[in-house]
């Protein structure tokens, strides 16, 4: 491997910590993840950044050494080229759904299904949508606590008055 210290931390840092192929990350799986070689290095592929894309330990297991031999053979999703969504759409059950030849492809190489990575996938979601309700509720709190405070005003204001009204009336008996 002649991958630098320096250029191992640019790959990590550039993929958000992050396999560019499955997005599950270095937290998750509690360690660094692989580097790969888009085009292997026994297809003279180089170490250059643009080659080089951060990659979990099952996703190079599956990917190993591909590379298309002829201009018919299918082409694997490069993550350095190309965002997800130009090839694979995720559903709402954690499953990914190829939208390209280069999807259908991609998919089946990596098992990009396989079912502890939908799983993920589902959990992560999960977990987005409860950040998303909790941050509502916080909205909602914070509406409330505005709106008692406005409530606290009037009633004051309230006691106020009948206080005055009272001291007037105190005064007109007196008067009598
Ligand atoms: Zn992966």
């Amino acid at each position: 491997m002649s991958i630098s210290a320096d250029l191992r931390t640019q790959i990590r840092q550039r993929a958000n910590f992050a396999c560019e192929y499955c997005g599950v990350e270095e937290v998750d799986t509690g360690g660094e993840l692989t580097i790969d070689h888009f085009q292997p290095r026994t297809h003279q592929g180089g170490d250059e950044l643009e080659n080089l894309i951060y990659c979990c330990v099952r996703c190079n297991q599956y990917k190993l050494d591909y590379w298309p031999l002829s201009t018919t053979a299918p082409v694997l999703w490069n993550p350095r080229q190309e965002p997800r969504s130009t090839h694979l759409v995720e559903l709402e059950e954690g499953l990914l759904h190829p939208l390209t030849p280069t999807g259908v492809f991609t998919l089946q190489r990596l098992r990009l299904n396989r079912p502890p990575l939908v799983a993920y996938r589902s959990r992560k979601r999960q977990r987005a949508e409860e950040q998303r309700l909790l941050a509502q509720y916080g909205e909602l709190v914070a509406v409330l606590g505005k709106l008692h405070q406005q409530l606290s005003g009037v009633i004051t204001e309230q006691q106020k008055l009948l206080k005055e009204h009272k001291a007037l009336l105190m005064q007109l008996l007196e008067q009598r």
